[in-house]
């Protein structure tokens, strides 16, 4: 005969099942899935850059990492601990994204990552979250670049692993490249004069300038379009589904055109080119 509490218990486990999240899954998350090991983990840990303001940046005066993509990650972190506080961001240089992810030295990467097929050979990208174009920076005095085939002959810094290099090589394969580890790195080369170009991403680009808003000019007419995706695991699709739709979800709700204001939009930048459409 069946006590009353183990009747208690498949009364319960039942009534369990019928809810939208389903059996075992009290909060929705498949067990054995990444969401589940963060949420029992209590932290997130994201690979991100610490050098590009108003994307992933480490404010020297705090040590907080802030940023349009800092945002992105602490409402992931939201969503599977409870708190945007439960999250570790790791610095991950253009380079390092692939390597970080294979390594598992972090769970995600969302970090001004372009969506490229030979990268989704090796991780896996969620739908587009931001796009942003490739535009040039330079010295506030130097007319002599105006447009992207003025850097014919001049020497251009750029980030190594980046598809920075590429669209240069493509596009005006007469220019001489400076590969470096980070943008960063390209603005004191600039403003001394051993480089004449930086470039990459606009957005990136426009972070940079707005550091050396007199020293510094963006020419202004971006080329090619970079959608950004966050990276997981290679074939880890379950995560990625679950971020697209958490992706979907912002962009309807007002969250990304929060993040947005709070920090790319600080700059007076508009958003039309760069928010993705509602899916
Ligand atoms: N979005 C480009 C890329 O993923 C350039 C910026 C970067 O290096 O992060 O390669």
């Amino acid at each position: 005969m069946p006590t009353s509490e183990t009747v208690l218990r498949t009364l319960l486990a039942v009534l369990l099942c019928l809810l939208p999240a389903g059996c075992g899954e009290a909060d929705g998350f498949p067990e054995g899935s990444t969401m589940a090991r963060i949420r029992d983990r209590g932290v997130l840990i994201v690979g991100i850059k610490f050098d590009q303001p108003m994307f992933g940046y480490k404010d020297p005066a705090g040590g907080r990492i802030i940023g349009f993509d800092a945002e992105m990650a602490r409402l992931v972190a939201k969503d599977l601990t409870g708190s945007e506080r439960n999250i570790r961001f790791v610095e991950t240089v253009s380079r390092e994204r692939e390597n970080f992810l294979a390594q598992q030295v972090v769970d995600l990467v969302i970090a001004t990552y372009s969506i490229t097929q030979p990268r989704a050979e090796r991780v896996t990208f969620t739908d587009p979250y931001y796009y942003a174009g490739q535009d040039v920076l330079v010295r506030s005095g130097d007319t002599r670049i105006d447009e992207l085939s003025d850097l014919d002959g001049k020497t251009v810094c750029t980030a190594t692993g980046s598809t920075s290099v590429d669209n240069l090589r493509a596009e005006v394969p007469g220019a001489e490249l400076a590969i470096v580890d980070g943008y960063s790195v390209c603005v004191p080369a600039l403003l001394a004069g051993r480089v004449d170009a930086v470039s990459t991403d606009d957005t990136i680009l426009l972070g940079l300038q707005a550091q050396h808003p007199n020293a510094l000019r963006l020419v202004g007419k971006p080329f090619g379009r970079e959608p950004y995706g966050m990276g997981v695991r290679r074939q880890d699709t379950v995560f990625r589904d679950h971020l697209n739709g958490l992706i979907a979800r912002w962009l309807a709700d007002g969250q990304w055109d929060r993040a947005y204001r709070d920090t790319i939009g600080v700059s007076g930048a508009t958003s039309d080119q760069s928010k993705p459409a509602q899916r």
